[in-house]
């Protein structure tokens, strides 16, 4: 067993230490139900290529399964296992009615231009549909490293030629691009959920207290790990609505620090034209990044991939938070340091939990056919001008101009997806604190997170009679 894969377990295992199931159930939450391993063939550039991809299935106590589909030249059976039981573990925190489940094809996407990328992602779609390792109502995926918006437009469209009958097909995966069957705020909704996490940890004095931090946000500063999908949604966040100082942003060739604060906009801008931070004119270049979550910051948050921190620089890592918003970051070993230490760490599978809250809408509104608000919308508004003016008339006065247009602009799609992912991420983050500060002998946060998540699993198991 590799080391994610070794280290999930461990960490599931502490959890179970504190629950009264029996070893038969204890393990049947363990286990991975199945991994499905795929190779095939794609003819390229004038001859044949062969790529291997996994699809595994964690828990199937409730279903569909979800998880996501990541394109990586590391990735390999365990991890995605890894990753698929995490996925079962968020889901039940933030009561997402799925399994867990996660894909990966082991191929570095930078390598191929989009034509060749498109035609190896529909392969190995094809493979997966053909099994229900993709369907609407069996296994849901979703984008992860190295895939977007545009991989799951083809896979859609794959799965719509081969069940053209099926008139659930958009809910076949989620993340799609908007004008696709997805739903906007799916794109920025893990980031979103990070922030949502941030902001409520700082309202909990009990919390505070632990990691000697006060209250105020806008004094606080972060380092980064990994400018992505998810960490730069999340700094943009960060830095723009509650006025948190990005001190450092750590890339795989190389990092950039500034103690005055980095522009997030204006550091993806020059990254992604130069593909490396080295000559950013406005922060010191690091060629090392690894380095750069050595510095001292209140909040230190890897976006990035798993097991980058362990035993090994765990002893010098001089932060008083993790917010872990990518999958698995923190080792095992690496986290006993961390707990000696007293760094306080947010876990993966409640803080980066956004994205699967989000993807659950996106799902249920391919099921439905209809947009969010799509009924209520005029009527509420017809409502409110009544409201308006009925106050209007008892009052004699207009009522000022920045209320009555904040009135009437009406509800909007995406102020319901904002209000549903900040509602579930606080329920969770509720539940877990409930849990940590409550239980005896809960030794830290991630525990408590394995716990909840863990008795929720146990209960659906029961219910079915298991
Ligand atoms: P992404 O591919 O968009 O971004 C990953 C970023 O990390 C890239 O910019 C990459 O260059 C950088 N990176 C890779 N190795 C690095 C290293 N060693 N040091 C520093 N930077 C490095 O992927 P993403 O979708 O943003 O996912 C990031 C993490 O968040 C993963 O662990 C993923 O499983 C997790 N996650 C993603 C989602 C989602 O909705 N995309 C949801 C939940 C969790």
């Amino acid at each position: 067993m590799s080391g994610f894969l070794a280290d999930t377990t461990k960490y599931v295992n502490k959890a179970l230490k504190l629950t009264d199931l029996s070893d038969g159930l204890a393990n049947k939450i363990i286990t991975c139900n199945s991994t499905y391993t795929v190779r095939f063939g794609v003819r390229l550039r004038g001859e044949i290529f062969t790529f291997e991809g996994w699809r595994s299935v964690h828990s199937e106590h409730m279903e569909p399964t979800k998880g996501g589909i990541r394109f990586d030249l590391d990735t390999h059976a365990e991890e995605v296992e890894a990753l698929a039981a995490l996925m079962s573990y968020k889901c039940a925190i933030i009561n997402v009615p799925y399994g867990g489940s996660k894909g990966g094809l082991k191929i570095d996407p930078t390598q191929w231009k989009r034509a060749e990328l498109e035609k190896i992602t529909r392969r190995f779609a094809q493979e997966l549909i053909k099994r229900d390792l993709i369907s609407p109502s069996m296994n849901v995926p979703a984008p992860d490293i190295g895939t977007s918006s545009r991989e799951m437009a083809w896979i859609a469209d794959e799965y719509r030629k081969m069940h053209p009958a099926d008139i659930n097909g958009a809910a076949c995966v989620t993340g799609k691009p908007p004008s696709k069957n997805g739903l906007v705020g799916r794109e920025e909704a893990t980031g979103r959920g990070v922030q949502y996490i941030v902001r409520e940890f700082f309202k909990n004095p009990e919390l505070l207290k632990l990691v000697k931090l006060d209250d105020n946000l806008s004094t606080k500063t972060f380092i980064l790990q990994g400018l992505g999908n998810v960490g730069y949604n999340l700094s943009k966040f960060l830095t723009e609505d509650d006025d948190l100082k990005l001190i450092g942003i750590s890339e795989f060739n190389g990092g950039i620090f500034n103690e005055d604060g980095i522009n997030v906009e204006h550091a993806k801008k020059y990254f992604s034209k130069h593909k490396t931070f080295e000559g950013y004119p406005k922060a010191t270049f690091i060629k090392d990044s690894s380095l750069l979550l050595k510095r001292q910051c209140d909040i230190l948050i890897p976006a990035a991939r798993e097991n980058v921190i362990t035993e090994k620089n765990a002893e010098d890592i001089s932060t008083k938070l993790i917010v872990e918003a990518a999958n698995g970051p923190v080792s095992y070993k690496g986290n006993q340091v961390l707990n000696r230490k007293k760094i306080f760490v947010i876990p993966d599978i409640l803080a980066n939990a956004g994205g699967v809250a989000v993807s659950y809408f996106e799902w249920v509104k391919n099921i439905r056919h209809i947009r969010f608000g799509r009924l209520e919308k005029r009527r509420n508004q017809l409502q409110i001008n009544n409201l308006i003016e009925a106050i209007e008339v008892m009052t004699g006065k207009s009522m000022p101009k920045k209320y009555k247009t904040n009135f009437m602009d009406g509800i909007e799609e995406i102020d319901l997806i904002r209000s549903g992912l900040d509602d579930m991420m606080i329920d969770g983050f509720q539940c877990v604190k409930k849990e940590f500060l409550e239980t005896e002998k809960i030794p830290d946060f991630r525990t408590a997170a394995f716990k909840v998540a863990i008795d929720k699993i146990a209960l659906s198991y029961d219910f079915i009679g298991l």
